[in-house]
């Protein structure tokens, strides 16, 4: 039965059918990519202005009601499930490329826009958006507020330094940019870069000025193979004298998922673990020189194949099976995806402890993950357990993961963000006065505590 909150939202938007009631919302808008938590809400509405999104807030504020907002809710951590009701503001309909300055090297865009898109457009006007999550259907608006990473992080960050400004709408509704299109910035607080990360807790992203660079004129790659996992990745280091635009490191196990998954081969077969790397440069010559120099630190480091990969076509192949490994694993079973990060000189020892878990405690791990930033991506596999049985192993493993990670001087999220899956550990993890701090900021920017409740450092609600 529809409540009075339906016919309040539709005056407020222009057309009915971007306003749905709760009984008629599809699972997937109550929830993440993987789908494992369903959250509750009242409505779930489509804006397309800031206006509308203006105007939602208000009436929200106004009448207490909780508001979760997603743009293509492809994160893996439960931060787009509506815990507490109310609204859910789905930004995908909010998707233009509102500009591309090619005089400041910016481009505005609304926070639905797909990243592959995004990638594509600015990329025929011979500029490039860096910034390269796995997930390509992922929205520019959730790249913001989970501070996405990704592939090429190691040589040009993460989204954050990409972000020169933003628009947002305020939990009383009001709006406010923050930021613009200089380089630099040395006003007062810097409120841009509290919102970027803040998981949609903090206010509602309607715009982005983002930072743009000339695209790369050459770009080449190689795949490395390693005896060991424990080789591949103590070449890891030297390797980033090579000054690469990616390192990341598989498992020959998470290979194979990778190959059942997409269909495709992967140029290299029957070692242990791999190294791709990939090179940007001005001429062909920079590439050639930088591929030298890996080849002969690869060498010096026991690899046991260096293939340089030629054909564009190669190089899309191996990064396609790169970029399934999380859906790759949880096809064949249930999945804890963990994004742990810790300094760069410590993955060996991170990986040596996990292996040690993986024969201690039964339960199958596979990684994979962006070395060079040291930020590992962990699956830990269900298999045949019984739902008591995973729960408790799951529970055994991860803290004891955690506590390891965070001796290292790691953190709990690298990159996907704490959502509702990683809240426990993350909290356990940071000092009281942090957590305190950042609570007493959300009620700054949300008295209310409206916007995405029960997420990230707020109170646990499940
Ligand atoms: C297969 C796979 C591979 C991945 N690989 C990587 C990787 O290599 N590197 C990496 O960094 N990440 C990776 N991710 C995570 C990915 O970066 C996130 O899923 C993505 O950035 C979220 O974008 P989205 O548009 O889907 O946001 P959503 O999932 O819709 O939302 C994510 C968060 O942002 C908030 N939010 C969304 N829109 C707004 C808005 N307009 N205003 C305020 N808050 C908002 C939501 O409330 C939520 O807290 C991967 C994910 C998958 C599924």
């Amino acid at each position: 039965m529809e409540t009075g909150l339906i016919p309040a939202v539709r005056r407020l938007i222009s057309d009915d059918d971007r306003v749905i009631s709760a009984t008629m919302i599809e699972k997937k808008y109550l929830s993440d990519a993987l789908g494992r938590v369903i959250g509750r809400a009242e409505a779930l509405v489509f804006p397309v202005s800031t206006a509308e999104v203006s105007a939602l807030m208000t009436y929200a504020c106004r009448h207490s009601i909780p508001v979760t907002a997603r743009s293509a809710g492809t994160n893996l951590t439960g931060s787009t499930v509506p815990l507490t009701g109310g609204l859910v503001l789905d930004f995908s309909r909010m998707n233009r490329l509102l500009e591309i300055d090619t005089e400041t090297f910016t481009a505005t865009v609304e926070p639905g826009i797909l990243l592959a898109d995004f990638q594509h457009a600015v990329e025929a006007h011979g500029l490039f958006y860096p910034p390269d999550p796995g997930e390509k259907a992922s929205a520019i608006g959730g790249n913001i507020a989970t501070n996405a990473g990704g592939m090429r992080a190691v040589k040009y960050g993460v989204t954050r330094d990409y972000v020169r400004g933003l628009e947002i709408v305020k939990a009383d509704g009001s709006v406010l940019n923050l930021g613009g299109k200089t380089v630099k910035d040395a006003c007062g607080l810097s409120l841009k870069n509290l919102i970027i990360g803040s998981e949609g807790t903090l206010a509602l992203i309607t715009k982005g000025i983002l930072k743009l660079l000339p695209l790369p004129r050459e770009s080449k790659g190689a795949v490395v193979a390693f005896s060991s996992l424990e080789a591949g990745i103590t070449a890891v280091n030297p390797l980033l004298m090579s000054a690469p635009a990616a390192i990341e490191f598989l498992e020959q196990k998470v290979v194979a998922l990778g190959e059942a998954y997409t269909g495709l081969s992967f140029p290299l077969s029957g070692w242990a673990t791999y190294l791709v790397l990939m090179y940007h440069g001005e001429s062909k010559n920079e590439i050639q020189e930088r591929l030298q120099l890996a080849e002969s630190i690869a060498n010096d480091a026991g690899a046991k194949d260096f293939f340089v990969i030629d054909e564009v076509e190669s190089f899309n192949r191996i990064w396609q099976i790169r970029g399934c490994l999380v859906k790759a694993v949880e096809a064949v079973s249930e999945q804890e995806p963990m994004d742990i990060v810790v300094p760069i000189n410590r993955i060996s020892d991170f990986i040596a402890i996990a292996h040690q878990l993986e024969a201690d405690s039964g339960l199958r791990m596979v990684s994979f993950g962006h070395a060079g930033n040291g930020n590992v991506h962990l699956c830990l596999m269900r298999e045949g357990r019984s739902a008591e049985v995973w729960e408790q192993d799951l529970k055994t493993v991860m803290a004891a993961l955690y506590r390891a990670i965070i001796g290292m001087g790691g953190l709990v999220s690298g990159e996907h963000g704490i959502g509702i899956a990683k809240q426990p550990y993350y909290l356990e993890n940071t000092a009281p006065e942090t957590i305190a701090l950042m609570r007493q900021i959300k009620a700054v920017f949300d008295p209310q505590n409206l916007l995405n409740p029960g997420k990230s450092y707020q109170k646990i609600l499940v």
